[in-house]
């Protein structure tokens, strides 16, 4: 498995050229390409914050408890007396960083359905709609975020796969097949509600208009076709 500091490196190391290269493309302002650099160096923590007692977990929570205090402080500063807001800042910070983490921990198994790729799309469908509702950042800009916290967990799923294959002697460990997966099939339940929250926050997502000229490499074809085409490329696998 890799380790924290792995993971953080590599994120970091694919999602800034990345980000250079939208910008470069016209896609994002050199200001956005830093947020989005670092949302893929974000997404490559997030599969293991499933793990308890993790360093990503206890990061992600302590960035969750600050944004919690801030909104707090934003909500109340104008109808509160300083000293009130201060308290209920501190009081919200603890309440995600104590009791909220504990809750998660008790509902999650490390490498369960956290560590997937349907989890990689609720991570990207969250912060999308993070980006767009409480940083008010602009329709492309949001997508963005979306798309880098989903390539940088994907990489991470990756990187845990590559290092469950042992190199040197070309032995195969038995964590393989356990990092990169779509859902944890034994939780079928949790993996259906899981992809209904992420469609949900898709559903809701502002246009992504902006971003059609990115891919203009694409071929232009109907969902249909797309499926067709799928279809088609999954049978020449199989045969
Ligand atoms: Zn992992």
């Amino acid at each position: 498995m890799a380790d924290f500091k792995t993971h953080t490196t590599v994120a970091a190391a694919l999602s800034a050229p990345l980000a250079a290269t939208v910008a470069m493309s016209g896609f994002a302002s050199p200001q956005e390409a830093v947020v989005y650099a670092a949302a893929g160096t974000l997404g490559g923590l997030l599969p293991d914050i499933d793990a308890d007692d993790s360093i990503a977990i206890r990061l992600v929570f302590r960035l969750f408890g600050a944004l919690a205090a801030g909104l707090i402080v934003l909500f109340w500063m104008t109808t509160l007396p300083h000293w009130q807001v201060l308290l209920l800042a501190a009081a919200g910070f603890l309440l995600v960083l104590y009791p909220i983490r504990w809750l998660f921990e008790q509902y999650t198994i490390h490498r369960g359905l956290l560590h997937s790729l349907l989890a990689n799309l609720l991570f990207a469908s969250v912060s999308l709609l993070m980006a767009y509702h409480l940083f008010k950042l602009g329709a492309r800009a949001s997508w963005g975020v979306g798309g880098f916290v989903f390539f940088g967990a994907t990489v991470h799923l990756l990187l845990d796969e590559i290092y469950s294959v042992d190199l040197s002697g070309m032995r195969i460990k038995r964590s393989f097949g356990s990092a990169l997966k779509l859902t944890d099939w034994s939780q079928p339940l949790a993996s259906l509600g899981l992809l209904l929250v992420s469609m949900l926050g898709i559903w809701l997502a502002p246009e992504a208009g902006a971003w059609r000229g990115a891919f203009v490499w694409l071929p232009d074809l109907a969902p249909v076709e797309w499926f067709e085409r799928g279809l088609e490329s999954l049978r020449l696998l199989w045969s």
